[in-house]
């Protein structure tokens, strides 16, 4: 779907993979003028039946993000009908049940030629789609994150609260250095005191403690995670308390639990955090009981094993 700057998507159409063609002077080569989503589509054990998680919430957090980025954005209606329509028109690259999933990426970006900084005059919004296993090698077995102290992924003020592009090319040297030293990820921390955790490069975190769970407060450096959000509702529906609020190294290292939420990576147990040389390790090589249980609840939900009472998934067939 195209459109200009101040204007209107119109409906778009099912094209074949493959390269697009855009200007050298492109605003979102030049200025990084573009934002993405990432969502998945698991198969019901039935088969035939697809599942989307809670696709209009990918759509308001593109929308918000457009409006930071001086975007137009597709409405929510257009946004969740070009996603379902990519993802029928690929549902034989649905993997089966317990297989993996469908992951699918919503791309906004401006494409019309710019050369002075300044918003590009034309957009594009467009869904692909691929299958894909777990994120992380060790699957579901728990990752190993280093604490950075020399990069931040954002700033206060910048662009860390939404989806744009720019924030992962912030990420991509931290990342591989801390994967060439054998780590899984990443964990950020606030870039004033150094003290705060913020979240990994693609992924929000938790930290149990007492059987509470805590997560930083959304603020404008951090990603509101859709999953983040679902995993809080979902383990105060279980009855357990949550807090959402500033969380810090100290209380990461004492954690009992300590574990990460995203679309990608659902719900990944940390096994270590290593901060300022040190490692502290948690559990036995697996899940803790309350991580444990709220990947339990909640990929049962999305992958439509259990009652969606929370009414967060839309059925394709
Ligand atoms: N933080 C960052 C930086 C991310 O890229 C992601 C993945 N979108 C998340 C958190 C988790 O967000 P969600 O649960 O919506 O996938």
């Amino acid at each position: 779907m195209k459109c200009n700057l101040g204007g209107e998507f119109s409906n778009g159409e099912l094209q074949r993979f493959g390269n697009i063609e855009v200007s050298p002077s492109a605003g979102v080569l030049n200025y990084g003028q573009g934002l993405f989503e990432g969502m998945k589509a698991y198969r019901k054990q039935d088969g035939k039946n697809i599942l989307l998680f809670r696709p209009e919430e990918n759509a308001t957090r593109m929308r918000c993000g457009a409006e930071r980025m001086c975007m137009p954005a597709p409405t929510i209606d257009q946004f969740v009908e070009a996603v379902k329509a990519t993802v029928l028109a690929n549902k034989r690259w649905v993997p089966p049940p317990g297989k993996g999933s469908l992951y699918i990426r919503p791309l906004l970006m401006g494409t019309g030629a710019v050369l002075g900084l300044a918003p590009a005059p034309e957009y594009t919004f467009l869904v692909y789609v691929s299958p894909v296993g777990n994120y992380f090698k060790e699957g579901v077995s728990p990752i190993n994150l280093i604490v950075e102290s020399e990069f931040h992924r954002a700033t206060p003020g910048g662009t860390g609260g939404v989806k744009t592009i720019g924030n992962y090319a912030a990420v991509l040297k931290a990342q591989s250095v801390a994967k060439a030293k054998g780590y899984s990820d990443v964990l950020y921390l606030d870039c004033i005191y150094k003290r705060y955790l913020e979240e990994v490069s693609s992924c929000n975190i938790f930290i149990v403690k007492d059987n509470v769970i805590s997560t930083p407060e959304i603020r404008g450096t951090i990603l509101p995670g859709i999953t983040r959000k679902s995993i809080v509702d979902v383990a105060r529906s279980q009855g357990l308390k949550v807090e959402e609020r500033n969380v810090t190294v100290d209380e990461l290292l004492e954690a009992d639990e300590v574990f990460c939420t995203g679309t990608a990576v659902v719900v990944s147990p940390v096994g270590s955090i290593t901060y300022k040389g040190k490692r502290v390790s948690y559990g036995e090589g697996s899940f803790g009981p309350v991580s444990e249980k709220l990947y339990t609840v909640l990929t049962s939900l999305q992958m439509g094993l259990t009652e969606d009472n929370m009414k967060w998934t839309v059925n394709l067939s």
